[in-house]
């Protein structure tokens, strides 16, 4: 089953929902403030690649024995 993930603008709440490929999305509300039309995220489906960040590792380049 397809499981999204909203967030709500207008409360900030973050939750997932069930969305059948037929069902249409409009229909999601927002169960805290029950807002409508909630920000769609990624879905858990699918690519779940979101860009690739890059973490600039630092490390010491000199090793001297002692
Ligand atoms: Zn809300």
């Amino acid at each position: 089953m397809p499981l999204y993930e909203f967030h709500c603008r207008s409360c900030g709440q973050d939750f997932e929902e069930f969305l059948f490929p037929s069902e249409p999305e409009d229909a999601v509300v927002c169960p805290s403030c029950g807002a409508d039309h909630p920000e769609r995220r990624l879905s858990l489906f699918g690519v779940g690649a979101e860009g690739a960040r890059t973490a600039p590792a630092s490390s010491c380049g000199t090793s001297s024995f002692g």
